[in-house]
């Protein structure tokens, strides 16, 4: 039996045992997905634990996502650009780390048939999950990239590495007619389910609205899109593409549509409002 498994702090509602075990299932892989939920004082030691175990695959999430680099002996172009690894593959006694996030975003655009390359790219939210969307923006050849903060001299400080331009919401404001609106705020997210990181005025401004929040999958943020005739994406392919991205480096397999679209509807009963 293989193992696999996610590493962080708080696992309560990880998602990702759902999806792994579907992918098992349905490629034959005698696996076994693990919560490992690590205590802080133990950070440093995560990839030699995993060598010492066995454990062939494993996805990282908060807070140990940066912490781990310094541990690995190979990491890919993308993690390395996003600085924060969420999949680590031990192969012949070595660790490699990836960023499948950034594949996860790329699938949920391919999907909704949603084309980067010589379109404008407006994200709001200079956090985290904003690394992975800018980076694949960026290797796909959006004409126009802008990261949109609170703080914009904070967020070109932290994001000095990226070929973007920056605003915050009141020059946003001034924008005219822009191709994509990407949330990357957790504005929306329940249980603020009434929230949104910008208002009607400016989301009509745009052609795509992208969420990737997806609880609810349908976030106001959305609804609001959506009734201004807008094109809408929701964030869970964006979760299911991530985990199928690991599988298909752990496993050196090819996930199908199938499976893939049977993962995200038995998640999406789960969070529809
Ligand atoms: P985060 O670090 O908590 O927040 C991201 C950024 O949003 C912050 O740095 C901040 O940027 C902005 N922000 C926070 N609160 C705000 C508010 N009240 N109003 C306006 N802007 C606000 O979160 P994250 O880890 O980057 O994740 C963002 C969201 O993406 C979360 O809801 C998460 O669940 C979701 N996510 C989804 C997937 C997926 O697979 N679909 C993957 C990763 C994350 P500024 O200070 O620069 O304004």
């Amino acid at each position: 039996m293989k193992l696999f498994g996610l590493i962080g702090e708080k696992l309560g509602h990880s998602l990702s045992p759902d999806i792994h075990n579907k992918i098992f299932k349905d490629n034959n892989i005698d696996g076994l997905y693990n919560l490992f939920s690590v205590k802080s004082v133990f950070k440093n030691k995560i990839v030699e634990s995993l060598k010492t175990l066995g454990v062939q695959g494993c996805n990282v999430t908060i807070p140990y996502k940066e912490v781990v680099m310094q541990q690995l002996d190979f990491i890919s172009d993308e993690a390395k650009s996003i600085g924060a690894v969420n999949t680590i593959f031990i192969k012949d006694g070595k660790a490699y780390g990836y960023n499948t996030d950034y594949y996860g975003f790329g699938k949920m655009l391919e999907r909704a048939k949603v084309k980067v390359e010589g379109k404008s790219f407006f994200v709001l939210g200079a956090g985290g999950a904003a690394r992975s969307v800018l980076k694949y923006l960026e290797d796909n050849n959006a004409k126009t990239i802008v990261l949109v903060s609170r703080d914009k001299s904070k967020a070109a400080k932290k994001f000095k590495g990226f070929n973007i331009n920056f605003m915050n919401y009141n020059e946003l404001d001034e924008i005219k007619e822009e191709f994509a609106l990407i949330n990357a705020t957790p504005c929306g997210m329940h249980p603020n389910i009434n929230s949104a990181a910008v208002s009607e005025k400016i989301i009509k401004r745009f052609k795509v609205a992208i969420d990737i929040v997806y609880n609810p999958l349908e976030t106001k943020f959305l609804k609001v899109a959506k009734s201004n005739g807008l094109k809408t994406v929701d964030g869970l392919f964006m979760l299911v593409g991530q985990g199928v991205k690991a599988e298909e480096i752990w496993n050196n397999i090819i996930v199908d549509s199938t499976t893939q679209e049977e993962i995200y509807e038995s998640l999406k009963k789960k969070f529809s409002s």
